[in-house]
């Protein structure tokens, strides 16, 4: 017997009914980014392994374990399924020269791929809506983005999405609290796990990110990264601060926010639920001012964000959203040759005016035809048999309204009567 194949652990199909949802979620996606000026860029899914190395950094837990790494068994280039967008955005936007003449604010949305344990929320193939602002140094756009998000929620219909706030500084600031943090952690080194031991000397600020629970109090008396930063910083920070205030928008600055990316600097934050279970996070960002140098370009300041689009929809589903089901206009019923010939012009005909078809396919009897046609959800029945065909006209059924006689009608008035029908139950509804 032949094996049945099945799907990579971790990577989901997105049947028919779910992927309407998200083609709907993605609908409104767009709308709200071009409310914001932002334009779209496609990437490629795969880029050079050395570029995520180089952006997200050697000690953190995408590059660490969770990348899919391999060599090009064709030419011998070693290359990664992409775990995050900014990296290769970045690479593209050095690449092209996008921000010589003036900044740029950019989004795109795709597949993502991380090796990490699969459970709800955490997948191994999975999908971000990844937003960059690339040349603009000052904390308004970092504050936008911010915003950005608000609207999303609320045009989403989700409440209870809070926002966390941190900054990191600046490197220089950064390497002072690091110190503290070693001495800190060397004091307690009979608390540290595993990973942090071998965190210490390479990444300690990565600690602070721990999700072990018996490192929590340790991590919360740590020295604050906050308590370092000088009047540069702190004036960044105030900054987006007083156009949340300003705003109405409400926020908890959390001191622990690091963030797992080594890119970050200044302004970080997170949009969190507590309705996901231990998946709550579900768009994080920051600043990143010093990637596009340390891919090569000139140096240029940058801010970004990405979501995670599972995270969301569970969110959107929970909060009651329903999937929309999309359903045809009209089931096109016919039988016998002559008759068929003419559905074909008749779907078509209609098509052109607009109007959604569903042209039946396979044959079978008039009564089975008309059981599909009800389960499609359709609006109306076309019905055209051989003597329709002989006189040139057709039977319009309405489906899904009581009391509206079958007709037959011409079929060149068929679009108008469809259409004119659409109109009057919408403007009863
Ligand atoms: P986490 O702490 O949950 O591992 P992260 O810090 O690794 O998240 P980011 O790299 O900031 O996540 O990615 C941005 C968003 O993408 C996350 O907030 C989340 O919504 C989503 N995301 C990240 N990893 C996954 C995954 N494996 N499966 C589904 N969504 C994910
Ligand atoms: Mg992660």
């Amino acid at each position: 017997m032949s094996q049945i194949l099945q799907a990579v652990r971790g990577m989901n199909d997105i049947l028919p009914d779910e992927a309407s949802f998200w083609e709907s979620f993605e609908e409104v996606i767009r709308a709200w980014l071009k409310g914001y000026g932002y334009r779209p860029i496609r990437l490629p899914v795969v880029e050079p392994t050395p570029l995520f190395k180089r952006a997200i950094g050697e000690v953190t837990d995408i590059v660490e374990k969770e990348m899919y790494s391999f060599i090009d068994s064709l030419n011998g280039d070693p290359l990664t399924l992409r775990p995050e967008g900014t990296a290769g955005c970045v690479r593209a936007v050095i690449e092209h020269n996008l921000i010589a003449r003036q900044p740029q604010r950019l989004y795109y949305m795709g597949q993502m791929y991380r090796h990490e344990r699969p459970q709800k929320g955490r997948y191994r193939q999975f999908h971000q809506v990844g937003v960059e602002a690339l040349g603009f140094a000052g904390p308004d756009i970092d504050a936008e983005m911010i915003l950005m998000g608000a609207r999303l929620w609320g045009d989403l219909g989700l409440e209870d999405i809070e926002l966390q706030l941190n900054s990191l500084g600046q490197a220089a600031e950064r390497a002072n609290h690091r110190a503290a943090l070693i001495t800190y952690f060397e004091e307690h080194a009979d608390v540290l796990d595993d990973d942090a031991k071998r965190r210490l000397h390479t990444n300690p600020l990565r600690i602070l990110d721990t999700k072990n629970p018996a490192m929590q109090a340790l991590c919360g008396d740590a020295p604050r990264l906050i308590d370092y930063l000088g009047a540069e910083s702190l004036a960044h920070f105030e900054g987006v601060q007083r156009v949340l205030r300003d705003a109405g928008i409400p926020f908890t600055i959390n001191p622990r926010l690091v963030r797992g990316l080594d890119y970050y600097n200044l302004t970080v934050f997170e949009w969190v639920t507590r309705k996901l279970g231990a998946q709550g996070t579900v768009c994080a960002g920051g600043r990143y001012d010093g990637l596009v140098e340390q891919l090569g370009g000139k140096p240029a300041p940058a801010c970004g964000f990405a979501m995670g689009v599972e995270r969301l929809i569970a969110l959107i589903k929970e909060a009651g959203g329903e999937p929309a089901v999309p359903a045809p206009d009209v089931y096109l019923v016919h039988q016998g040759e002559a008759a068929s010939r003419l559905a074909f012009r008749v779907a078509e005909g209609l098509r052109d005016q607009g109007i959604d078809v569903l042209l039946h396919c396979g044959g079978g009897s008039f009564k089975s035809q008309m059981k599909k046609a009800d389960g499609s959800g359709a609006g109306f029945a076309v019905i055209i048999g051989d003597d329709e065909a002989a006189t040139g006209e057709v039977q319009l059924k309405t489906l899904r309204e009581a009391g509206v006689e079958q007709r037959k009608l011409k079929v060149d008035d068929l679009a108008t009567a469809i259409i004119g029908q659409i109109i009057d139950s919408d403007e009863e509804e």
